[in-house]
């Protein structure tokens, strides 16, 4: 990455991984003006296309992760913590997931959570 204000290269002075390593944090110093910037590296989750049962492809839609969620969570900022994991494993697993395996992933998370954030969701599920 070049710097911001005279476009000569730049070098990484320092980096620290964030949100369980889905982004990266970067301080970057100009070698010719000293300027100092911050830039985020991050997975653009508008790559990954879900395969539906269907056999239709779509964007992976982050809202409806949270929807499906937010009736197994306690409160919305519970909901949001874990649809983030979700996120952030799918994002790691693959560019085409298939809709089955974001159920198979949330359902894990949510295990892994709490058993009665569990216990919430497949109730939810099989009232569906
Ligand atoms: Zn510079």
């Amino acid at each position: 990455m070049v710097c911001t204000l005279c476009q000569h290269k730049t070098k990484v002075t320092n980096s620290r991984p964030f949100r369980a390593g889905a982004e990266v944090w970067r301080r970057r110093e100009c070698l010719s003006c000293r300027h100092v910037f911050t830039t985020y590296e991050r997975y653009n989750y508008r790559d990954i296309t879900v395969l539906k049962r269907s056999g239709a492809q779509e964007e992976l839609n982050t809202d409806k992760i949270l929807l499906s969620i937010a009736y197994a969570a306690k409160s919305p900022s519970e909901a949001i913590e874990l649809a983030k994991t979700v996120i952030e494993k799918l994002a790691i697993s693959n560019q085409t997931i298939k809709s089955t395996d974001i159920a198979h992933v949330v359902i894990n998370t949510l295990a892994n959570y709490s058993k009665a954030a569990h216990a919430r969701y497949n109730s939810y599920q099989l009232e569906k």
